[in-house]
């Protein structure tokens, strides 16, 4: 996999932060993207005013300071003065539209390949049925799907639901979750029967980052089609689509792009494939030509054909704010925020929680690594209600992880030094 581009600075912050003898207030002071944190919001009224530390940015990224306006302007706007007008003068347009800006930001994805629609779940099943009627259609036997064990509930239920509708067969890998899927724990399981493979890049629970170029290749060398669950990494690590060769791609836009609650997700289908794929759910708004209201269905000729039903434009507008800004900040130094804040995280783990039993459930090596760590302890579902209560948010992850996720533009480092520390404190207090 290639090196993530780091400039100077933002690479002495990362090894000052490994080092872990800065102050959180220096390395804040060092930090070149402080500035963005003031760009989000952050409520002083009685909702807000508790929180501490949020550390679950992975989940549900804070909304961005301009939100609430951009939103009321988009209501009194497009909506209310427009109506139904401002379908043909913009609105169609937004899931390639936001699609191709999607791509070209975070993505590294050619426009054209990408659309805003659905959920992530949604979005799995209809590639995920479109790559295996192709492969049947193709005629070479190829009727099994590839995941691994420790895959995100949702892909795995999505996966099953399908094996139980059509019959196809589910070859499992079994990785250890903390060093992640390898390239040989692909190539040990797919083979002439595999029709897809389904990963994510980054892992949920451990944030273990795959090798996306090389496991690609390995699908390919076994004439399988590749599907790349990005939740986890869209705007948090670097993604390169097209040059990894990838087939098919979802992810979320709640998470690290801010987009709010059940904002929709994207999916990504590589250019040569869009003609060969038909997806399951054949609606009015993926047809050729929706507002011909021909008798038969027709797909679109281009990306488009993914779509089924009309677009939630509504909820599409705060991830376009996001992107705009992750654009100004620039991926590379994303990246190397993320790194400067795990490696930190990993450091106060070592020094604070450590001599407490709590264990590090995520890889050490900043390059295999996403931008959440996770750490055990058989308490941490107790300390997880302790710590909501006192302001600092983290996730709990069942059977005892206790998941920090660092969002780079939002998180601060004095933020997460608190939440460290509160960690510490709640584990003391309850023993
Ligand atoms: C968050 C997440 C999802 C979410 O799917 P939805 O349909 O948006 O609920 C799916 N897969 C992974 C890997 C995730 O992390």
């Amino acid at each position: 996999m290639d090196a993530p581009e780091f400039g100077a600075a933002e690479h002495d912050a990362a090894l000052a932060a490994a080092a872990g003898d800065l102050t959180a207030a220096a390395l804040d002071a060092a930090d070149p993207l402080a500035r963005f944190r003031d760009r989000f919001l952050r409520p002083a009224g009685p909702h807000g005013e508790a929180v501490v530390a949020y550390l679950d940015g992975n989940s549900l990224g804070r909304p961005l300071a301009e939100t609430p306006a951009k939103l009321g302007e988009f209501v009194a706007g497009p909506w209310g003065e427009r109506l139904i007008r401002a379908w043909d003068e913009e609105w169609m347009d937004e899931p390639t539209s936001v699609g191709d800006r999607l791509g070209e930001v975070v993505l590294g994805a050619a426009a054209g390949q990408t659309i805003v629609a659905d959920s992530t779940s949604v979005l799995l099943y209809k590639l995920l049925r479109a790559a295996l009627d192709a492969q049947a259609a193709a005629g070479e036997g190829r009727t099994e799907i590839v995941l691994d064990r420790d895959n995100f509930p949702t892909d795995r239920f999505i996966v099953e639901g399908i094996a139980a509708e059509r019959g196809t067969r589910i070859a499992w890998i079994e990785a250890d979750p903390l060093t992640g899927v390898r390239p040989a724990d692909v190539a040990a399981v797919a083979g002439p029967r595999t029709a897809v493979v389904l990963l994510s890049h980054v892992a949920y629970r451990s944030g273990f980052m795959a090798d996306a170029a090389a496991i690609t290749q390995v699908a390919h060398d076994a004439g399988a089609l590749i599907l790349w669950d990005l939740c986890h990494s869209a705007a948090s690590v670097p993604v390169e689509l097209d040059a990894w060769g990838a087939d098919l791609a979802v992810g979320c836009t709640y998470k690290y792009l801010n987009g709010g609650p059940g904002a929709p997700a994207f999916a990504y289908v590589r250019s040569d494939l869009q003609g060969r794929l038909r997806q399951p759910i054949w609606g009015w708004m993926g047809a050729a030509d929706p507002f011909g209201m021909t008798h038969a269905y027709e797909p679109a000729g281009d990306v488009r054909r993914f779509i089924t039903g009309t677009p939630p434009i509504l909820a599409m507008q705060p991830l376009k704010h996001m992107l705009e800004l992750v654009a100004e900040a620039g991926m590379d130094a994303v990246r190397a925020k993320s790194v400067a804040l795990t490696e930190r995280a990993i450091a106060l783990h070592d020094a604070l929680l450590a001599p407490l039993g709590v264990e590090l459930a995520s890889p050490r090596d900043p390059a295999e690594r996403g931008s959440h760590i996770t750490v055990n302890h058989p308490r941490f579902r107790e300390v997880t209600a302790l710590l909501w209560q006192r302001g600092v948010i983290p996730d709990f992850r069942p059977p005892h992880g206790l998941r920090i996720g660092l969002s780079p533009l939002s998180t601060s480092f004095a933020e997460l030094q608190a939440g460290m520390e509160a960690i510490r404190d709640a584990l003391g207090d309850l023993a």
